[in-house]
């Protein structure tokens, strides 16, 4: 469901304060908004580059990596399709800036299960770090197992693993047995799944393959299936 106020917002200009690169082709770009944003944890929102070429789309809907009280917004992206977007992106210095609009959600929260587990493949680990976040700051009272698919490299893992209660870095190949698992041992939490298309519909028939029925899902549409391989 959408948040209409924020998916109504005016577009907001960002100013990029840091640019860190995590690993391979994914960065993470630290933004601090002239005004304050009231997003919400697990949220995502349309991203446009200025100047670009008027045939090149300039909008990218990218999650919230960042918890709302935190100082900067961050944003977790993997720019291995090297598209002109992506290279675009890769140019900016501290101080050039962004545009934000159109503020929506894809998965509920707070879930009203006490027991949750989250799996996300590679960069789907985005809105993932917000949730964990965003239950640190307001000591929400819930178990948290995630299961981070990767190929190597772990987006936030050290971060995460101080974070949830249980942490779990995996291979693709390990996927279904791990899934198996988890489902026998949490038969009734609330599942959060993201990342890309192939890797999202994968998880999900997987769980319920294995009785599982609450699933809130992130679909990262556009995200390369080798993201996650
Ligand atoms: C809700 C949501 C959250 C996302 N969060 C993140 C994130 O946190 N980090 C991150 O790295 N990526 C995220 N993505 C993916 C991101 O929006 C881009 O789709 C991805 O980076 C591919 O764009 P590109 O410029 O790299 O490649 P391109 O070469 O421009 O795109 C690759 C292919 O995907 C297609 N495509 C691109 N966007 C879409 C779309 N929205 N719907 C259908 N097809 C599309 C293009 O037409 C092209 O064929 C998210 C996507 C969605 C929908």
């Amino acid at each position: 469901m959408d948040t209409q106020p924020l998916a109504a917002m005016p577009e907001e200009k960002l100013t990029l304060v840091e640019r860190r690169h995590e690993y391979g082709d994914v960065y993470t770009y630290f933004f601090e908004p002239e005004h304050p944003i009231p997003y919400e944890a697990g949220q995502y929102g349309h991203v446009r580059l200025f100047d670009m070429p008027p045939d090149v789309k300039a909008v990218r809907e990218i999650s919230f990596a960042s918890a709302s009280h935190e100082k900067y917004i961050w944003l977790g992206i993997d720019s291995r399709s090297h598209s002109p977007y992506q290279q675009k992106l890769l140019l900016l210095k501290p101080g050039d800036q962004i545009g934000l609009f159109k503020v929506k959600r894809h998965m509920q929260w707070p879930p009203e299960k006490s027991d949750v587990v989250m799996i996300a493949g590679g960069v789907g680990i985005t809105p993932i770090r917000s949730f964990l976040r965003d239950r640190a700051h307001k000591q929400l009272p819930m178990t948290v197992s995630v299961v981070h698919v990767g190929s190597g490299s772990f987006l936030y893992g050290d971060e995460i693993s101080t974070l949830a209660t249980h942490y779990q870095a995996t291979g693709r190949n390990e996927l279904p047995g791990t899934l198996a698992s988890i489902a026998k041992e949490h038969p009734r939490a609330a599942y959060y799944v993201s990342g890309s298309p192939g890797f999202v519909e994968t998880v999900i028939e997987a769980l319920r393959q294995s009785g599982i029925s609450h699933i809130e899902s992130d679909v990262f549409k556009g995200l390369a299936e080798e993201a996650v391989s």
